[in-house]
């Protein structure tokens, strides 16, 4: 059983003019499929965890025989960060939280502005290639945090809610250096019905 990728809820080009097609097709079709090619070889030899779901596989990083591990942290993580990534992002307009989760970010950060500030300046903050986060501590808090290259926040016992990647790739034939511009657009593409059904999953 190897693993493959979801279907694309969109077009490569249904993401502009804040993502380019071309940015999407690279990254959905080299960048993400080599993550997911390159952990499929990792686990030729282990049909277990090759069966297993790749969420559990990262939770449970260090189950992951010592061999393989790093090569499933950053493939694995590749390719589950990925998936969520797209799945967070649907074309049209920006809008609000749903109430439920807007509820939850106004007691937690002030204000939606206020959280949008700070989740800006994670993805803006995070030294070279990873995401910023939006995340459900073992509390059950939201917090915002961001991460490196494909680290996974589930290996850090948390659950993701909403997460941008701010790797280059994901902005640069775009945006070249300009990151903060990438972010504050992106807000327009943020499916927040998604961001609440993990939301709710996560509180169970
Ligand atoms: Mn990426």
């Amino acid at each position: 059983m190897a693993f493959e990728l979801p279907p694309m809820k969109y077009s490569y080009n249904a993401l502009e003019p804040v993502i380019d097609a071309r940015t999407v097709e690279i990254h959905h079709d080299k960048h993400h499929a080599t993550y997911l090619k390159n952990l499929n070889t990792a686990l030729e030899n282990y049909p277990d965890l090759a069966a297993s779901p790749l969420e559990k596989i990262l939770i449970e990083l260090n189950k992951v025989p010592e061999q393989i591990r790093t090569a499933v942290k950053n493939n694995g993580g590749g390719v589950y960060n990925h998936n969520l990534y797209w799945a967070a992002m649907r074309p049209g307009k920006e809008e609000k939280p749903g109430s439920f989760l807007l509820e939850a970010i106004e007691q937690t950060f002030g204000s939606n502005d206020l959280f949008k500030a700070e989740f800006e300046k994670a993805g803006l903050t995070r030294f070279g290639s990873g995401y910023a986060w939006l995340s459900l501590n073992p509390e059950k808090k939201l917090i915002i945090h961001s991460t490196a290259n494909q680290d996974c926040p589930l290996t850090d016992g948390l659950k993701p809610i909403l997460v941008v990647d701010v790797w280059e790739h994901a902005y640069y034939l775009n945006y070249q250096n300009r990151r903060a511009d990438y972010l504050s657009a992106w807000w327009a593409l943020v499916d927040w019905s998604e961001a609440e059904k993990r939301y709710s999953d996560a509180l169970k």
